[in-house]
């Protein structure tokens, strides 16, 4: 009898190891990684061919740095990082090297990370010399009893804290700084989507064109089933008054939670802000058990719309579905999932 026992429960132990091994076999086939270089009036008339590829180049790259620690079994944590660093050292996009210029000639940064596992999460805003935000964002969430630090209390924090400073020259494009010139001679911030341009709206017509929210992010769900999330930015160019968007802020730019997806936005950081928009979708998949592409489209395509808020932003929930969903003309965007297989597109 005892025999039997025994025997009954060497079974089911070893049912429940091949049933434990086939989970986690499942969960090595759904590692994910997407990545948004921000959205915008983003279209195609307006880039020329080696534009287009350079940015393709460095989604790729932001792209095969990420999967490749995916694949290695490394967290998504470490994946979203490392694939906002590689967008931040390019000057091509709002965040790092080509920070946008505030009013006052300053690049102002702002990022956050979030870990889905333990929902610790770490902000940075404000900051002018530190060569990567969102390692710093990541120092705040690891190091720091606080979620976010700012303007010279994060660079303190930094000191500290051993990190690389650059010389706020570091951060001048002559591309931006023309971009801030243009903001200034129509007296409108890129933020200001009012009318108070005058009569002439040529100008006006000319910043709208380039109106892109050049925000970085990143999302992955790792092979041990964890999500993360990072965004970094500039803001928006000719920004005044300290002006933070919802890049920084956990719940509206950002946010990971392993029960249901991982989220980065990008697009007019005040309309983010109100709708609380990467915590809403997260909500529509808990409350109401939506789909991570009906949740996106409700909150980006409809709720957005409905306010003004122009955008868009990255997800990937628990089961490694994604969304790449965006209300404005183009978004720079890619993803990569277990096959290796890299996609990167740019326009609607
Ligand atoms: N959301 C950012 C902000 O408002 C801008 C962007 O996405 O490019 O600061």
């Amino acid at each position: 009898m005892v025999k039997i026992r025994i025997i009954a429960l060497l079974i089911a132990i070893f049912l429940f190891g091949c049933q434990q091994k086939k989970e986690y076999q499942n969960m090595e086939d759904k590692f994910t990684l997407v990545i948004h270089g921000g959205a915008g009036t983003i279209l195609k008339k307006n880039m020329t061919p080696e534009r287009e590829q350079a940015y393709k180049d460095i989604l790729q790259e932001s792209l095969i740095t990420g999967h490749t620690i995916l694949k290695n079994g490394g967290t998504s944590i470490d994946a979203v990082e490392a694939a906002v660093k590689v967008m931040e050292d390019s000057p091509l996009f709002n965040a790092g090297k080509g920070a946008v210029f505030t009013h006052d000639g300053k690049n102002e940064m702002d990022a956050s990370i979030m870990d889905g596992k333990t929902l610790n999460a770490g902000a940075v805003s404000s900051i002018t010399c530190i060569k990567n935000p969102i390692q710093l964002a990541r120092s705040v969430m690891e190091k720091s009893p606080h979620v976010m630090l700012t303007g010279d209390g994060a660079e303190q924090f930094a000191k500290e804290n051993g990190f690389e400073f650059v010389d706020p020259s570091y951060f001048h494009t002559e591309f931006r700084w023309n971009q801030l010139e243009k903001a200034k001679q129509s007296d409108v911030a890129l933020l200001d989507h009012s009318d108070n341009v005058g009569e002439d709206n040529s100008i006006y017509d000319e910043i709208q064109k380039e109106k892109k929210f050049g925000t970085v992010g990143a999302v992955a769900l790792d092979k041990h089933g964890n999500l993360a999330a990072a965004t970094s930015t500039g803001g928006m160019t000719n920004k005044q008054f300290g002006r933070v968007g919802d890049s920084p802020i956990i719940g509206s730019g950002t946010y990971a939670n392993n029960n249901t997806c991982a989220v980065s936005c990008t697009g007019h950081g005040e309309y983010f802000m109100r709708a609380v928009v990467a915590y809403d979708i997260s909500a529509m998949i808990e409350y109401n058990d939506k789909s991570i592409e009906d949740a996106a489209n409700e909150v980006i395509m409809k709720k957005q719309v409905d306010l003004g808020g122009e955008g868009g932003i990255i997800a990937v929930d628990k089961n490694g579905n994604i969304a790449l969903t965006f209300n404005s003309a183009g978004m720079y965007r890619g993803f990569v999932k277990a096959d290796g297989n890299i996609q990167v597109d740019i326009y609607k």
